[in-house]
């Protein structure tokens, strides 16, 4: 990844009323050091994020990030970000991303340095990389387990099961354990049978004329591009459902994307070694539609 922009960020309140917060910013060179050793976001992974896709300079889906970002918050007992501090930053990010082709802005909200100041906010730019090949010949899936039941969220909160927080090491460790087994990604699956999420992207499954995807209900995030995509799918006419999937349905499935803010649609080609046809139509339409300017 080539980092082109760094941003560090005093949060304001969530009340404060001020419309420019240009004076809480500070650029800094994204390659240099600029965190606290006590910042507990690397000491602990306490802390939340948002990954925005940009395409040609325009940030995709801004106030869905924005949404999820304030119920990570919100689940994580952070301060309520300052939405308009938050967009302001994000304007001067996609000023920074290319201005043809696609980029990544994070937003990074953390708990702070261990015994103060709290909290510490940064938001970066970078180039995306190069997705093609996961949209254009698709991926090879395996599930795993989870190892929690679909009843753990609503029993054990604490879990921070729904929040978009900086502890992302089991996802990657799972993405790993698909590399061990010759596979692109993962489904993460209940340990009672339901289907959740891949370790950085959301399912989309076909049956049919019907769309559906695991209902988010605190187990997993609540993807902006599956949002998105289920809003283009019923403009076209489509049914879109939340459902409980249970693991069976994916062998049922007439086709399969994992979607994601960066990757966008990657069209599943395999699931635990079983092979699975791939819509390339309708794959080719959906990256499209993710391609255009969407607010
Ligand atoms: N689920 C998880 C665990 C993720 O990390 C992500 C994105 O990184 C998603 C789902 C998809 O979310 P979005 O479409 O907003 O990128």
């Amino acid at each position: 990844m080539t980092w082109r922009f760094a941003l560090l960020i005093e949060p304001a309140a969530p009340e404060d009323p001020r419309t420019d917060f240009a004076d809480t910013f500070a650029v800094i060179d994204p390659a240099t050091p600029a965190l606290s050793v006590g910042e507990l976001s690397t000491q602990r992974g306490d802390g939340i994020f948002e990954s925005i896709g940009v395409v040609d300079g325009h940030a995709q889906e801004v106030e869905a990030h924005l949404d999820r970002l304030a119920n990570s918050a919100r689940l994580c007992d952070l301060p309520e970000p300052n939405v308009a501090q938050w967009r302001q930053a994000i304007v001067h990010a996609a000023a920074a991303s290319p201005a043809t082709g696609e980029g990544v802005i994070k937003l990074i909200l953390s708990r702070g340095v261990e015994h103060g100041p709290a909290p510490t906010a940064w938001v970066t730019a970078a180039e995306a990389r190069d997705s093609s090949d996961a949209r254009g010949r698709g991926i090879r899936v395996v599930t795993l387990d989870r190892g929690y039941d679909s009843e753990a969220p609503a029993r054990a909160p604490w879990l921070l099961l729904g929040a978009k927080t900086l502890s992302y090491a089991v996802n990657m460790a799972a993405l790993r354990e698909a590399h061990r087994r010759g596979a692109d990604d993962a489904i993460f699956v209940s340990s009672d049978g339901f289907v959740l999420e891949a370790p950085t992207a959301s399912v989309i499954l076909r049956f049919g004329d019907r769309f559906v995807t695991p209902e988010p209900g605190g187990a997993i995030l609540h993807g902006t591009t599956q949002l998105s995509l289920f809003e283009h799918l019923e403009a076209l006419g489509h049914e879109v459902a939340y459902e409980k999937v249970p693991v069976a349905a994916l062998a049922a499935a007439e086709a399969m994307w994992l979607v994601s803010s960066v990757r966008l649609a990657a069209p599943v080609t395999a699931i635990d070694g079983a092979e699975m046809a791939m819509d390339a139509e309708l794959t080719a339409d959906f990256n499209r539609y993710l391609l255009s300017p969407r607010d």
